[in-house]
């Protein structure tokens, strides 16, 4: 299933692609959606299926066509379902295992030493947000959200983290006592995923057939966000309610969400053609990689940013009539274009004369808007 703007000029390539075994063209689907509405469906689920990709040959291909290749596999994956899994992405295994338990380390802090690190301003988006502060959604009314959060707070502690030069705001960092190689390994960790975001929109520049080097000036201020995410373990009662889950449906803000998952899962990703949520289990070694609004909106909505939940995973039974939800833990790292970047759409996706969906809009701009509405 194929589901680009047809205004781009990348399409043919990806047509072709889109034609191999397995796949749909766009009149197969449509001939197939008017015989029979369940066999359309079904084919559907089939074809949006998240991509695994070996990032190895990108990096280190052996030749211009494989590197091109793989570039234009990672475009497919973005284009037809906004989520890949990046394999050997060249950060070390230890690395994140070290950011993984450092986290934790900061998690177990009591609440009085994490309270005083919290989160206070969405300009700023950083420090400690407490379980039910947040409500993601799509809705961008602070009524609708103000009602939503008290029906459902998301079950969660999070810790955000931001740039640390920035001229504006300042970390909020837990003392070096209390979480001794905390604050290195997390501003190490920083600069490592952003390593890996611009080698990953050059890969996407390349796959628009965009000159590799298009973004770079427009992702190099490290305008990003880690947060760090801990799902205390809950009674699982507690999340069956209506409208409750760990972390309501939404779409995230920037270009690209780098989502280290640990072994229990949880996240959920929503078919557009049917509207089922499907798992995105966690295939250890791989970074999850999604497209996000500013990505999908640079490129026409060629790229397609994906609304994704976070689930309960399967409950233990503790007595006869409840069970618990086991902890877990993920690290999120937000990539996002530089501050006063201007957003505005991509040269190839644009057929000539064709008239972009979307106004041009900065970075900030955006981002704040989307940010005021979601916190209180
Ligand atoms: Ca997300």
């Amino acid at each position: 299933m194929l589901a680009v703007s047809p205004s781009c000029s990348v399409l043919p390539s990806l047509r072709r692609v889109a034609a191999a075994p397995g796949a749909w063209s766009l009149s197969q689907t449509r001939r197939v959606a008017r015989n029979s509405r369940r066999t359309y469906a079904t084919h559907a689920e089939d074809a949006f299926r998240i991509p695994l990709i070996d990032f190895s040959k990108y990096r280190n291909a052996a030749t211009a066509a494989e590197k091109e290749q793989t570039a234009q596999d990672i475009v497919r994956g973005f284009t037809e379902v906004g989520f890949i899994y990046l394999n050997n992405h060249g950060i070390p295994q230890e690395t994140v295992q070290d950011a993984f338990q450092k986290s934790a380390e900061f998690f177990e802090l009591p609440i009085e030493k994490k309270a005083e690190l919290a989160w206070r301003d969405p300009r700023a988006n950083r420090g400690f947000v407490q379980v039910g502060r947040e409500r993601v959604t799509q809705s961008a009314d602070a009524e609708e959200i103000k009602q939503l959060r008290e029906k459902a707070p998301d079950y969660k502690e999070s810790m955000e983290i931001g740039r640390d030069w920035d001229h504006a705001y300042k970390n909020f960092w837990p003392r070096e006592a209390d979480a001794p190689g905390f604050r290195r390994t997390m501003l190490g960790f920083f600069e490592t995923c952003h390593e890996l975001h611009v080698l990953v929109m050059r890969s996407i520049a390349l796959g628009l057939k965009l000159e590799e080097t298009f973004f770079d000036n427009s992702i190099h201020e490290q305008y990003h966000n880690l947060r760090l995410l801990s799902y205390p373990p809950i009674k699982t009662q507690l999340l069956n309610g209506d409208g409750q889950a760990r972390a309501g449906a939404h779409s995230d803000y920037g270009t690209l969400t780098l989502l280290f998952q640990d072994s229990v899962g949880g996240l959920e990703v929503q078919n557009p053609h049917t509207g089922q949520f499907q798992p995105a289990t966690p295939i250890p070694g791989t970074i999850v990689i999604n497209a996000g609004d500013l990505l999908a909106r640079w490129s026409n909505d060629v790229l397609r940013s994906t609304l994704h939940r976070v689930v309960a995973p399967p409950a233990k039974a503790i007595s006869e009539t409840e069970g618990i939800t086991p902890a877990r833990q993920s690290i999120a790292f937000f990539c996002n274009p530089n501050q006063g970047a201007e957003i505005s759409c991509l040269p190839t996706c644009l057929v000539p004369g064709g008239k972009p969906k979307y106004p041009p809009v900065t970075t900030e701009e955006y981002i704040v808007g989307r940010l005021q509405a979601t916190y209180v």
